[in-house]
């Protein structure tokens, strides 16, 4: 597989033709759910030589499937990597690359802030088969950078981080992760390939929760990691085997969404940005997270490393834990839930969705506020989103 078609080729274009140049089944011009679980070979030598790879073709859905195919191809060329294969879920792909990839007496360097499910795996399941995770404070880059440097087999970085938006600078970790001889990946979901380009800064994977922003429509699970061929066949050797497959179905509804990414992404970036400073000189909110915001920590490293920065902000009541329980019946065009990156405005608070599992003292130490509500800024107009953000702040 080549990028060099698509060298001079923009986003927008990627997004809408990679992996569709051709026509389909019976000419058809979109492209088909392959809703067959095996494939028929006729000729038993061209079988052989597609069942070992000599040739291109499919054999077993559990495998490659040619809907599931077509959106590998469309995530590969968008994040420029080589190769790239999908999971069923975000957590499918997070947990391939670190069962795939790890095996006993390895180290991994990450951060406290990663996704709660991705936080558990390190907490959880490495340990019990003698994988030794570091997890280190998501502000204290001097930290994470030393950490990397003492000898470590993979590096996880996820930014910006989940719910309080902050960001790590690309460029420096991945530098420290490639001198110790990691592998370096990030988490790139928050951002989608539209904002941020880590395999470009040196990353040799990313990760999506396809679910997110990639399909956006809320109706879909899957995952994607996108990097070198020879990342690439032994996350997909474990995965035929361990069978996180995404289905074909889902495959069509997230290339479907991912026609349209670039368009929501921009309208997202503008909306949260927008949001996030109107809620910031707002009398009822306490702090506002965005990275786009001046005053932000990570407002300088987000400005080398990302040409928008996202659609996701997170925000603090004033008062008590009564404001959030006041505040989110009244928003009229949110939904609220444990979700993220579809078309519509989600919002949620992270001590009921992402982080309940954790005391407040816990959440206190990974800084999140307990009257915080993280909010996923939707494709809505930005006027009523705010004067329906202004009514319910007025109920307080
Ligand atoms: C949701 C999410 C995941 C997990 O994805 P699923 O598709 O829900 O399994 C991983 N990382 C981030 C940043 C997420 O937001």
């Amino acid at each position: 597989m080549s990028n060099k078609k698509w060298d001079n080729i923009k986003l927008s274009t990627k997004a809408v033709w990679a992996g569709e140049e051709h026509t389909f089944f019976e000419g058809a011009a979109q492209v088909p759910i392959v809703n067959s679980v095996s494939y028929n070979h006729d000729d038993v030598d061209e079988w052989f030589e597609v069942a070992t790879g000599k040739r291109t073709g499919h054999i077993y859905s559990r495998n490659t499937n040619p809907t599931v195919a077509v959106f590998e191809e469309k995530m590969r060329v968008l994040e420029g990597a080589e190769a790239a294969t999908s999971f069923s879920t975000g957590m499918a792909a997070i947990s391939g690359i670190l069962f795939a990839l790890l095996s006993p007496g390895k180290r991994v360097v990450s951060v406290k802030d990663t996704y709660g499910g991705t936080s558990v795996v390190f907490m959880e399941h490495l340990p019990r088969f003698n994988i030794d995770v570091t997890m280190c404070e998501t502000q204290d880059q001097d930290a994470i950078e030393a950490e990397a440097l003492k000898g470590c087999d993979l590096l996880y970085l996820e930014t910006p981080t989940n719910p309080t938006m902050k960001v790590l600078d690309l460029k420096r970790l991945i530098a420290a992760g490639k001198k110790a001889g990691a592998v370096v990946v990030v988490d790139n979901t928050f951002a989608t390939p539209i904002n941020q380009n880590p395999l470009a800064l040196g990353a040799d994977l990313v990760v999506h929760s396809a679910t997110k922003f990639i399909g956006g429509h809320s109706d879909a699970l899957g995952g994607i990691v996108c990097g070198s061929k020879h990342l690439i066949d032994q996350l997909y050797g474990f995965r035929e085997i361990n069978g996180a497959t995404l289905d074909a179905n889902s495959a069509y509804l997230l290339l479907r969404g991912l026609k349209t990414l670039k368009l929501r992404i921009n309208q997202q970036n503008s909306n949260a940005l927008q949001l996030a400073n109107h809620l910031y000189q707002h009398p009822k909110v306490e702090q506002v997270f965005y990275p786009g915001l001046e005053t932000d920590p990570g407002h300088k490293t987000a400005t080398e490393q990302m040409s928008g920065f996202s659609g996701m902000l997170s925000f603090s009541l004033k008062g008590g834990f009564d404001a959030v329980r006041n505040f989110l019946p009244q928003i009229r065009f949110a939904h609220r839930a444990a979700h993220l990156g579809g078309v519509e405005t989600i919002v949620g608070p992270p001590r009921t969705t992402s982080h309940v599992e954790l005391s407040e003292e816990g959440r206190r130490k990974l800084g999140i506020p307990e009257t915080l509500i993280r909010c996923s800024v939707g494709i809505e107009d930005i006027e009523d989103i705010i004067a329906d953000f202004n009514q319910a702040l007025d109920s307080i």
